[in-house]
Order: C-alpha cells, then structure tokens, then sequence
C-alpha cells in the first residue's frame, strides 16, 4: 500500500494518443507541432476532467522533445522528456489562477517570463482557470500575452470560456475539449483495471462512467472507491451498492407496468424502491431521465444524442419502439409537475402515487379513443366502424400482469379508424384504469348531430402539421385588429395529439373561453384550407403558469370588460383605447 498512488495520476495520460476522448483535437495539435507551425498562445476550454491540464502538459513536453515521433508525440526517453516525467522541468510553469489571481502573481509571472529555456527550444506557461485572474490582473497580463519572447508558449485553460476577455481571446488559439463519453470512459477503466489486475463487468464500468458526468478525472476515482471497497472484484450489484445508484432494472419494469397499464405493479415497484432507501425526489428524476433517455432512443437522429454504449443504446431502443412518441412527450410532462410540486405536496408519497397512476393510463385502453371536447369530429360512417371506437371495453379491461412484457394492443394497428393511443392530457378526468370510459356516458347530442353532418360531406385530404400551422397563422393574419385573439393564438400554437387531433394549451379561463367561442369558425377554416373534416382541435389550459401577472395589458383589459360590462360600455362609449 505504501506506493499507492490513486488512478488518476498512475495512469495520466504521456503521450497525446494515450489521451482519453479527444482524438480529433489531439491530432490537431500533433500535427502543429509535427509542422512546427506554433502558435505562441493557446486558450483550452472545457469543462473539468476532459484532459485540458493534461494536453497542455503533454504539448510542452513535444515541443521540447528531442526525438518527438514522425506523428507528433514525445518520445518519453530523452533528458527534456524524462526531466518533465519526473516533474523537474524548467520549462514549465504552471499557474493556478483560482488562487493566484491578483496583480503581484501576474507581476512575478511575467518577471519569470524573461528567463531563457534550459535543455530544450521552449517555455511553456499553463494558467489554469484564467477566467478566475481580476480584472486588473488581466489586463497587466495582456501585453506579455501580445508580445512574448520567441521562446515563450502560454496555455490558458478555463472551464468557463464565456468569462474570458475578447481582448484575450483574439490573441489565442482557442481548442474546445469534449466532455469524454460513456463509451470512451468505459474503454479507458477497462484498460485501468486489466492494468491493476482487477475484474470488472462492463454494466459496472457503465455506472461508474455515467456517475463521473463525462470527466475522466472523477471516472478514475470512483473507480478506485468501488475497486477498494469490492477488493478488486468490480460486479455492477456491488458497484450500485457503493455508489448508492437505483437500479436501472427498476426504471425498465416500471416502464412494463406503463406499457400494460399495470397501476398495481407500479406501485409495488416504487414500494420496493423506498424499502431500500432511495428518496422519492430522486427517484422522480431519475425516472424522468430514463424516459428522456428512451425519447431519444426513438428515431436515430436522436438516438445519437444518447450518451451510452452500443448494446446499452440497442436496449433503449427495443424498449422506446413499444410506446409512441406522444406517451413520452406526455409522461416527460408528468414527471416534471411531480418535481416542481414536490417540495409543497404535503404527502410525497401520494404524489408519486399518484404520478405513477398518470403514467400508467397514458398507454391504457381507455385512453384509445381521443378525449371529449367539442368539435370532435370521429367519422362515423358505417356502424362497423362507428364500433370500432367505444366497443372493446370489457377486452380492455387489464389484468394485473407479471414481468414478461404484454401489449395491450398488437404490434401493427388495424387499418380504418384505428383508435390512436392518447396521452392523458393534464388536467384531464380520466378513469384509474380498465373499466368503461368516461366518454360513454358524456355523449351529448350536439356531438352526435355533428357526427351525422360529417358523415355527409366528410373531406379526408392529407396535410402536414406545418400546413396546420401555416393555415394557423393565415387565420390570424384575416382577423388583424383581433388583438386579443391573435396574441392567444400566436402563444397557443396546435400541436399534434394523434391522427387529426390537435390540442392547444392556453394561459387561463378568458383565453378558453376566447378560443371556445371562436372555435366553430377557425375550425371550418382550418378544414376548409386543409381539405379534411377531421381536423380537431381540443382547448387544455396551463393552471401552472397561467395567472392574471402573466396577461399583458390589453388581456388584462379583455378580461376586466368581460367580468364587468359597465366598463366595457365606459371604453365603448368613449371610445378608449390602450
Ligand atoms: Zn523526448
């Protein structure tokens, strides 16, 4: 134990290709150094962890090198390279300006400038965190910056490059460092404990990776944490264990539970996880994380945003293809108005209860045909389809149903009017789960009467959502002195639910009371530009965000008119305006 050094500096990188997930930067400055074109300030920018330290020491070390390699690494043996491996170097001068940032440090840094290089071509000054020097401190830097002697190499590296001067950054070239990756991080341990002699599982190797927030640095040492406490042994239940990590297996049952409606199964699950210690808060974020993780799993654009091994990422997307994009906008939804209230609900515990229930009926059967709401225009044409819709009820029903995954529906919708699955919309009453709907009851005969008119003349051209929009914002532009209207359309823009459902989410009670009311007439435009009497629009409104502070003036008088008519007949008669 006695030579026990920790990972992070055992295994620091010395050459730029032992570099962990910077290869394409590392390959610009090998070749700048291999071409001797130098440029006599650079500016590192990255966040912490990713090598900026590293590569500059690196850097300083080619540069003096006496037989750097054809492709721009040091060779590690000469006097220079063996003088700056064992930290004796004189050509280089590190600087914390975290700690070293007034005047006088800048002063003596500048005094140390002006000595020449021994045993090699160059000096290398790094200054670490540059954005943290005063200002005064700055600018007593900057003309050494401009002009050094020929000899002199500055690094300036900042994990805030927003903070650092214009002045000082068109005086550098600047070299932005990635946040090294999952997979490249997991590579880097595999290699770090075939070194040690360890054994690892790679899902153990993953979790720590994904703890360490893409810096190598913090990879190395919870590494060497859950290397000490397993003696050697690196298995991914131990690895969870140490590092306090739920499980992912429960975010994946969950989603099983989600998928078949299984409110029963859900709750047990999360049960389970406040037995073994995990607070709820927690538990909410990481499972709204997991959903955003399978979001992205859904088309391939995206799934490159997933930061995550190969065959972890082939999971994800196995498991994303059961649900459709909308559950997952909508169960995103959820998870975050179970965040933000959870510091006021007075039962935490319900509240996720209850989160769980919500999320549980955004794929359940009795979400499958599209909520109330006037204008609601399902074609109902012949009785056969006209059964398709409400009938199934007692099928749908679901059966508390054990881990193998079930679908509620089969894989491939039949044709005709295949009820869309619908997420739960905010504010919207819905059944628990199973049973008969809600909506069987709530048919009111207007509904039916505009089913019998549809049913005559009904257009079914196709459309985009874009043509949606644009057919949107010619509404608005027909009714310009309609200022209250086009400003709750301009901010409640339709977006699509499923098939020709569209819902808008407006601020408060006028503006659904401004949009029901104009309601008939935009919704024939909006058929009428499109071709398709289908189209329709539901009205939700936003409870959260929507409170009077939030009207601009010219709502807010709106408003007053309306709850108070005589002064709406004040402005009328004299004719007022804002
Ligand atoms: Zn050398």
């Amino acid at each position: 134990m006695e030579n026990y050094l920790v990972s992070a500096r055992k295994y620091r990188p010395s050459t730029f290709d032992s570099v962990v997930g910077q290869k394409a930067l590392t390959l610009t400055l090998r070749n700048a150094i291999a071409t001797n074109k130098l440029a006599h300030a650079y500016l590192f920018c990255g966040s912490r962890g990713v090598g900026k330290t590293s590569c500059a020491r690196i850097f300083a070390k080619t540069i003096n090198c006496q037989h750097p390699t054809p492709d721009g690494n040091p060779c590690n043996e000469c006097d220079s390279c063996r003088a700056f491996n064992e930290g004796r170097s004189l050509n280089i001068v590190e600087l914390d300006a975290a700690s070293n940032n007034s005047v006088d440090d800048i002063r003596s840094l500048t005094e140390q400038v002006q000595v020449l290089p021994t045993n090699g071509k160059y000096r290398v000054f790094i200054i670490d965190e540059v954005h943290m020097l005063s200002s005064s401190a700055f600018n007593a830097f900057l003309k050494t910056l401009e002009e050094p002697p020929g000899y002199v190499i500055f690094i300036l590296a900042t994990t805030e490059k927003h903070k650092i001067l214009p002045t000082i950054l068109s005086r550098c070239q600047i070299y932005d460092f990635n946040r090294i990756t999952v997979a490249d991080m997991v590579d880097h341990l595999e290699y770090v404990a075939r070194q040690e002699g360890y054994t690892t599982e790679r899902q153990a190797l993953n979790v720590i990776a994904s703890k360490a927030d893409g810096a190598m640095r913090d990879a190395l040492s919870i590494f060497d944490q859950v290397a000490a406490s397993s003696r050697g042994n690196i298995t991914y239940r131990q690895t969870i264990d140490n590092l306090n990590v739920l499980d992912e297996s429960y975010y994946t049952r969950l989603m099983e539970a989600f998928i078949t409606a299984n409110v029963p199964q859900a709750l047990l699950i999360y049960k389970e996880i406040r037995d073994k210690g995990f607070d709820s808060h927690f538990f909410i974020n990481g499972l709204a994380s997991f959903l955003r993780d399978l979001m992205m799993a859904q088309t391939p654009v995206t799934l490159e945003m997933l930061d995550a091994e190969v065959d972890v990422k082939q999971k994800m997307v196995e498991l994303a293809a059961k649900c459709p994009p909308q559950f997952f906008y909508a169960a995103m939804s959820l998870c975050n108005d179970a965040d933000l209230n959870y510091r006021q609900a007075s039962n935490k515990n319900f509240l996720v209860e209850l989160l769980l229930i919500k999320l549980c009926q955004l794929q359940s059967p009795s979400q499958n045909f599209s909520d109330d709401g006037e204008g609601q225009l399902k074609p109902i044409v012949a009785d056969k389809t006209a059964a398709a819709a409400p009938q199934p009820a007692p099928k749908a029903a679901p059966a508390p149903q054990p881990s193998p995954v079930q679908h509620p529906r089969p894989a491939t919708p039949p044709p005709a009017p295949a009820p869309a699955p619908q997420p739960a919309a905010r504010r919207k009453t819905t059944l628990m789960s199973g049973g008969p709907s809600l909506r069987d009851l709530k048919k009111t005969p207007q509904q039916a009467e505009t089913h019998t008119a549809a049913a005559v003349t009904r257009r079914t051209g196709s459309y985009t959502v874009e043509q949606v929009l644009k057919a949107w914002q010619d509404y608005m532009t027909n009714h310009p002195t309609e200022q209250v209207l086009v400003n709750t359309m301009r901010a409640s823009l339709p977006v699509k639910i499923s098939g020709d459902t569209f819902r808008i989410t407006v601020e408060n009670h006028a503006q659904t009371n401004l949009m029901s009311a104009r309601m008939p007439e935009l919704l024939a435009f909006l058929r009428d530009s499109l071709s398709n009497d289908l189209i329709t629009i539901e009205i939700a409104e936003n409870h959260d965000a929507g409170s009077p502070h939030t009207w601009n003036d010219r709502e807010l008088l709106h408003h007053i008119m309306q709850q108070n008519p005589a002064i709406r007949d004040l402005v009328d008669s004299f004719k007022l305006t804002l």
